[in-house]
């Protein structure tokens, strides 16, 4: 072994001190232009090479899938507002649209925004405003799909990252919250607001709290909602731990989690909350056998925020938040 590494030591040696010579030495200008002439050779190679890995590449994109060739969708056209309402209570992470900021990256989608992840392919959290005027009779669209608004070079999820994995393509913000348009509800399907659930956390834990906040507005409530995934490592069945799928594409979250802020119908919201208002905030393993009941999982913010080092609801007054953040919800 150390023959062997004194041989290359000693290779490498003469190499740079024959590269030193021919360019330091008096054969310095015959050997320019031929040393120039074969760096250009090789940087056409170079060229030539990387074009070759990377149209080979493209087929890791979605769209050029041939077996299974993409569903043609229009463009979901989101509401005009002038402020973001789906914001009103913060941006927990500061995340920025900046493509630079791959892992806390916000999509402002319009029927709802978001920070993603690049590299967890799964967004970070949700937020969104509901209220009664978000209802209406448009069913579910179903029409889960990759999000165009990623920045170019970025892997795109798509409909069929999650297939066979045993996890449910999961809904931050919930398709039944979206119900007043197509193009609403088709915005919910998008796989930017998904994250691999385990199946009956989805179905029966997860939607139980999503029908129980739509249950609110028929109170005379109207909801903020943040919600998101943490963590590694999640259970489809009873037992076992995945870490990733899609081909480590996209991280299966430890933990799941949802803040919600109830305020009678009204305007002017974020100076309606007060050191009174309820704050419902749930934290729950991403596992199959997690309890039917999603009030077993309630806990404060303030635990949330030191869970994921965000801060929820920023934009209410610091001395408001710090009671209604120090709160679990009993209702
Ligand atoms: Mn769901
Ligand atoms: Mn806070």
């Amino acid at each position: 072994m150390r023959l062997i590494v004194n041989n290359v030591s000693r290779n490498t040696c003469y190499l740079n001190s024959n590269m030193y010579f021919r360019l330091s030495g008096k054969r310095h200008k015959a050997k320019y232009p031929k040393v120039m002439k074969n760096m250009k050779r090789n940087l056409y190679v170079l060229l030539f090479a990387s074009i070759v890995v990377s149209s080979s590449c493209r087929k890791d994109d979605p769209t050029f899938n041939a077996i299974n060739p993409p569903v043609v969708v229009n463009p979901v056209t989101p509401p005009v507002t002038s402020a973001d309402s789906n914001l009103v209570m913060g941006n927990p992470s500061n995340a920025t649209d900046n493509a630079a900021n791959y892992s806390n990256y916000l999509i402002k989608e319009g029927y709802y925004s978001l920070s993603y992840n690049r590299d967890r392919g799964i967004p970070n959290w949700v937020s969104w405003h509901v209220v009664s005027s978000d209802s209406g009779n448009t069913p579910r669209q179903d029409d889960f799909r990759s999000n165009p608004r990623l920045p170019s070079g970025w892997y795109r999820v798509d409909n069929l990252s999650y297939s066979s994995s045993g996890f449910d393509r999961g809904h931050m913000c919930p398709s039944g919250d979206r119900t007043v348009s197509v193009p609403a509800n088709s915005s919910t399907f998008l796989m930017t607001n998904m994250v691999p659930q385990a199946p009956y956390n989805n179905q029966v834990t997860w939607a139980g709290l999503e029908n129980y906040t739509r249950s609110l507005m028929s109170q005379g409530k109207e909801l903020y909602v943040i919600s998101g995934a943490y963590g590694e490592g999640g259970s489809a069945v009873s037992s076992g731990i995945t870490n990733t799928i899609d081909n480590s594409r996209v991280t299966v979250p430890a933990k799941l989690w949802k803040v919600i802020v109830v305020l009678n119908n009204g305007s002017d919201d974020l100076n309606r909350v007060t050191t009174t208002t309820r704050v419902i905030t749930i934290v729950l393993p991403n596992i199959n056998t997690v309890n039917a009941d999603w009030k077993t999982y309630r806990v404060s913010v303030d635990f949330l925020e030191q869970e994921t080092g965000y801060d929820l609801l920023s934009n209410v007054p610091v001395n408001i938040q710090s009671i209604i953040e120090a709160q679990v919800d009993t209702l």
